[in-house]
């Protein structure tokens, strides 16, 4: 990959969600709950995904909360996400 062509793809997820988990260990969305002992939704799994995700879109108030699709809520100073992006990249 040239520069320039890694260039871009950082631009292209300057504010997509990358599905680092970030947001999810701060706090839920109105479809989820806490774990307080894993300090994080119940519903994030180990890489980082929401396992109710489908189910999710099938409830009423969905398209509000969260913002499925809608990019990130959390894009600056999150060195977690900047973390999975320079992964992505490899
Ligand atoms: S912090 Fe941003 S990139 Fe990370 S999971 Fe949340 S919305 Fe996605
Ligand atoms: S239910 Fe899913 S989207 Fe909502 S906080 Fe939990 S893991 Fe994140």
């Amino acid at each position: 990959m040239t520069i320039k062509q890694n260039k871009n793809l950082k631009k292209s997820f300057r504010a997509d969600c990358v599905q680092c988990g970030y947001c999810c260990q701060k706090r839920p969305c109105a479809f989820g709950e806490w774990d307080a002992e894993k300090n994080q939704c119940k519903f994030l799994t180990d890489d980082m995904k929401c396992s109710i995700y489908d189910w999710i879109l099938k409830q009423p108030g969905n398209e509000i909360n969260p913002a499925f699709g809608a990019g990130c809520c959390s894009a600056l100073f999150n060195e977690q996400r900047e973390k999975k992006i320079r992964e992505l990249n490899v």
